[in-house]
């Protein structure tokens, strides 16, 4: 399989290449050449079948042609090496749980399947018998984050060798809970605490990839939902939720969105067959993306920052894969999206009936999309929906203690985090401190 690029000014790519660059060389996202479709047969059996046997299908028809059989199994199996329950919630609204991960997000998955593929890949480096060994370089991660990719991204990659991880994140706009996640690791893994925005974070790291001097000196690469093999295996998880919904209703997914990659995943799914009827983008006041959808133009603005914060995003990278894939027709575009947006009250309010009522924990992020849901579900009966829950309620536990007048207990996994000493180096949102550190 080829990839290309959504600016198209550049050749058709490797799977390898794609991977290791993340980023074009002319700035486009890569996309797939063909999307292979799933036969028949895997959809008639697709309810016997678990969550790694569903994926590693999924995998093989996508990167079958680049990785050989055995690797792609571990690297799949190893990705999911933990549960994601279909939570049933009301009568027709069911939770797909993403939060039962090493960082419970389940940006978890999308980085861990990342990580393995790059090391699968500069592992593959063919070695000349006899001639000295070229001197392998060192491959730079960089990682903007305005959360959960900077934990779920450095986790993926702690330890592992030869590659070193940056992680860039808005001083003071992420909570304790996820910068203990990023910033107590050590090892492979540094964290750069940003005066600015998550959308100056992102702006330095694609500065990065486009400054010729740096990427003379160093190997860069990047881990955000830009790269391929971070955005495409969220599509398993799309295939594993259906399958688990009762046989015989048509299904809408919904999910929150901040930089679109989750949905941009689920769209691929439904390409490749998936019956899935409808999307919901569910979004809190950084509503660009709604505003395409009800106008047709796309306007990109600076990000506002919300109680669900990891959707706090004013310019969603993935939204070139979206107008790619739609072939730029918003007609088709809105026959498969509906968008809603919710503010903080709003999300509060939802947060407190969905416990009042049904005794139903979400988290700021999970209950945009449950609302998103629960209003299409109106138009779209008698569908059954499944919203993507995408982090557990406690690491988000100041604002969800707060709504919710309570005091959740902090997983362990959560707490063995937190005892960490913090390690940050403070820089500035001006591309120049960034690239002297770099290079420094
Ligand atoms: C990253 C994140 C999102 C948004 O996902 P995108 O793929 O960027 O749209 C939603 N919820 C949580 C908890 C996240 O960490």
């Amino acid at each position: 399989m080829k990839y290309y690029s959504t600016n198209k000014q550049v050749p058709l790519s490797s799977l390898k290449d794609a991977v290791l660059k993340g980023l074009a060389d002319d700035n486009g996202l890569y996309m797939p050449e063909q999307i292979p479709q799933l036969s028949k047969e895997f959809f008639a059996t697709i309810q016997t079948k678990t969550l790694q046997e569903i994926s590693l299908e999924v995998a093989t028809a996508l990167f079958g042609e680049d990785v050989d059989a055995s690797s792609l199994r571990s690297i799949v199996y190893d990705t999911l090496s933990f549960d994601i329950p279909l939570v049933k919630v009301t009568d027709d609204i069911y939770s797909l749980e993403l939060f039962h991960g090493p960082t419970l997000a389940f940006k978890d998955v999308g980085a861990r399947f990342l990580s393995r593929m790059m090391q699968h890949f500069t592992r593959d480096e063919p070695e000349q018998s006899g001639a000295r060994r070229s001197q392998k370089r060192e491959a730079n991660v960089l990682v903007a984050t305005s959360g959960d990719t900077g934990s779920a991204v450095a986790n993926g990659f702690l330890g592992v060798d030869g590659i070193m991880v940056t992680v860039l994140y808005p001083k003071g706009l992420v909570s304790k809970i996820q910068e203990s996640q990023f910033t107590t690791l050590g090892k492979n893994v540094r964290a750069l605490e940003v005066d600015g925005t998550f959308d100056d974070c992102q702006r330095l790291v694609k500065q990065a990839f486009l400054d010729k001097e740096l990427n003379r000196r160093l190997t860069l690469t990047s881990a955000n939902s830009i790269n391929l093999a971070r955005f495409i295996p969220q599509a398993f998880y799309y295939f594993w939720g259906y399958a688990q919904m009762p046989k015989d209703s048509e299904v809408v997914a919904s999910v929150p969105s901040g930089n679109f990659g989750n949905l941009m995943a689920g769209l691929l799914a439904k390409r490749m067959g998936l019956p899935i009827k409808h999307f919901v983008a569910a979004n809190n006041a950084n509503d660009v993306f709604l505003k395409y959808l009800q106008t047709a133009s796309f306007s990109p603005r600076p990000s506002i920052a919300t109680i669900a914060n990891a959707m706090d995003v004013g310019n969603p990278s993935n939204f070139a894969r979206i107008m790619d894939l739609y072939n730029g027709d918003h007609a088709k575009v809105v026959a498969d999206i509906s968008g809603y947006r919710y503010g903080d009250a709003q999300i509060a309010e939802v947060m407190k009936r969905v416990f009042t009522e049904v005794k139903y924990m979400l988290d700021p992020h999970g209950a945009c999309a449950y609302e998103g849901l629960r209003e299409q579900l109106q138009s779209d009966k008698p569908a059954k929906g499944f919203f993507i829950e995408t982090a557990h309620p406690a690491k988000f536990k100041e604002t969800v203690d707060e709504i919710l007048g309570a005091d959740i207990a902090i997983p362990e996994k959560l707490q063995a985090f937190m005892k960490g000493q913090k390690q940050t180096i403070p820089m500035s949102a001006c591309f120049e401190d960034f690239k002297t550190y770099l290079l420094g």
